[in-house]
């Protein structure tokens, strides 16, 4: 049976590419290719801005209330729709189902904060700040927006950016990862069903050349993005450039610092899911833990238990708990670091090298592994693994737990584990992260927060979702008006007016 060949998604129709350049779509499990997935081009993208561009005036004037509606159905089908979706993301990216559906379910919830816009978009008003003269403020659309998403969340982190800037009244063309397209489409197929208009969201799957032409196209007004951090600090310093607003999300190194006094069974359990979960292919894993004075000894010893116990295979797979890597070449990049830990001189506790699935010896499988006696200038410590690989530093208090973390480049977030008040609260103001857990590992913020890091975890001002998600896609205009009553003759004259 020859390969599915995917298409665009422009102007509310799948549309093909007009270049030639096609890459492969895996399926981890079984390093299958299933489909192949076109890599828009220069042209594509001129058609994908050009249709956002005329589908703009009509968005832009469709009242927030009838916008929040079209939101609120397709919330309603992008549940009905779950289940082909959760298959989707597990397919393309190798998670579990179970974890696919808890990715999916966050980010619906966008869709569904999104869908109060009505409220979120209200101005301030203020009477009176001069005699007879009314001051107030009104959001508006920036215009036409675009979303660069990476391989690691197929729906959530597109999730994370689209349902809020349409709902604030502009268009939108995603770019997703050429390795996971297929959920990006599905989900903008959905999006049409419930009623969006024809080219208010775009998708054009692709490469650097479609994110690179995105970032010059002088009608493109606001560039959101998530992936590493050298892609980060190229699409802001290149988008920015060009005049654009933008929030480009990066790597991270999460640390979390384990203290005496943690209930050890809770919060082994909490870690292995934050290391382990998605093959550690998460923004939000916990990839490093800070073992604080007496507790390493213990806590090693059962992080090493629970995690040599992890059911590792395909992720469709109900009894599974941990799937592959993405691609074979990710996984080889994440094996050459293991490799570089122990030659550097990390102790290796747990070795997943030689893991082999049954049945499934082409998939792109790790074992999870676990590293003791870290050091700050080891490279599995440095740079970002982005795999099932856990490591564990040493700390001999909570202050220097405290510098070790700040003195890390990455920042996007951390937790401690603690049973004291005052250790957390000090953690809690003094730690230079986004976002902070407390007992809790993975602390994503809720739909109606706003999610980001700090440092070289984010590069811009403005966070994802939440208020600063609909500040992000807003533009605040101000007006001061006086209307006086017929006779009344006097206004400033020549000097700044200072309405007292
Ligand atoms: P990536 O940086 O390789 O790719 C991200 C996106 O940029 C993709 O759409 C890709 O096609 C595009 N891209 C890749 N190279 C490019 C280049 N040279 N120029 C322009 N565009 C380019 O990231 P990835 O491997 O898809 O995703 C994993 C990374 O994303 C990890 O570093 C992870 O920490 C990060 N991530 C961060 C967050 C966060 O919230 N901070 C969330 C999810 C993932």
């Amino acid at each position: 049976m020859a390969t599915q060949t995917l298409s665009l998604w422009i102007n509310g129709q799948h549309t093909p590419s007009s270049g030639k350049r096609l890459a492969p779509v895996f399926n981890p499990a079984t390093g299958a290719t299933v489909r192949q997935v076109p890599l828009a081009n220069q042209a594509d993208v001129d058609l994908a801005v050009a249709t956002a561009k005329a589908a703009l005036p009509g968005w832009r004037d469709t009242t927030p209330l009838r916008r929040a509606r079209i939101l609120t159905r397709y919330r309603e089908l992008m549940e009905a729709h779950q289940k082909d979706l959760v298959r989707l993301i597990s397919e393309e990216h190798g998670k579990t189902l179970l974890d696919a559906a808890g990715s999916l379910q966050r980010g619906i919830e966008v869709i569904e904060f999104a869908s109060g816009i009505p409220h979120l978009l209200k101005g301030e008003h203020a009477e009176d700040v001069g005699r007879g003269v009314d001051c107030h403020s009104i959001l508006q659309p920036v215009g036409i927006c675009a979303g660069i998403a990476p391989f690691n969340f197929p729906a959530m982190v597109p999730l994370w950016m689209f349902p809020v800037a349409i709902a604030c009244g502009n268009t939108f063309i995603l770019k997703p990862s050429e390795k996971v397209p297929s959920t990006a489409l599905r989900m903008a197929e959905i999006f049409h069903e419930a009623g969006l208009p024809a080219g208010v969201f775009n998708v054009i799957p692709g490469d650097k050349e479609a994110v690179d032409a995105l970032l010059v196209h002088p009608d493109v007004a606001a560039i959101s993005s998530v992936g590493s951090t050298p892609v980060a600090q190229h699409i802001y310093e290149t988008a920015a450039r060009h005049g654009k607003r933008v929030q480009a999300l990066g790597g991270a190194k999460n640390h979390a610092v384990v203290m005496p006094d943690a209930d050890l069974a809770f919060t082994v359990d909490s870690l292995i899911g934050a290391a382990y979960g998605s093959a550690g292919e998460r923004c939000m894993a916990i990839s490093t833990v800070v073992a604080v004075g007496e507790v390493g000894e213990r806590l090693v010893a059962a992080l090493r238990d629970k995690a040599a116990s992890l059911k590792v295979g395909p992720g469709t797979d109900d009894a599974i708990e941990m799937g592959p890597l993405v691609t074979g070449a990710h996984r080889d990049r994440v094996r050459g670091l293991i490799d570089a830990g122990v030659a550097e001189g990390a102790t290796l506790v747990l070795d997943g090298r030689g893991l082999k699935v049954k049945g499934h010896e082409n998939g792109f499988y790790l074992g999870p592994t676990l590293f003791d006696h870290v050091k700050p200038d080891m490279q599995i410590y440095r740079e970002e693994i982005f795999g099932p690989v856990l490591i564990v530093l040493r700390a001999s208090g909570l202050d220097e737990a405290i510098a070790l973390i700040n003195g890390n480049p990455f920042a996007n977030g951390t937790a401690i584990f603690t049973a004291s008040g005052a250790a957390a609260r000090r953690f809690e103001r003094d730690i230079e992260v986004g976002m902070v857990g407390v007992n809790v590992p993975i602390p994503v913020p809720m739909a109606f927060f706003s999610f980001g890091g700090w440092k070289a975890s984010l590069f811009g001002d403005l966070h994802m979702h939440g208020p600063e998600g609909v500040t992000f896609y807003t533009r605040t205009k101000v007006i001061t008006s006086r209307w006086p009553a017929s006779g009344e003759k006097k206004a400033h004259g020549l000097a700044m007016p200072t309405l007292g």
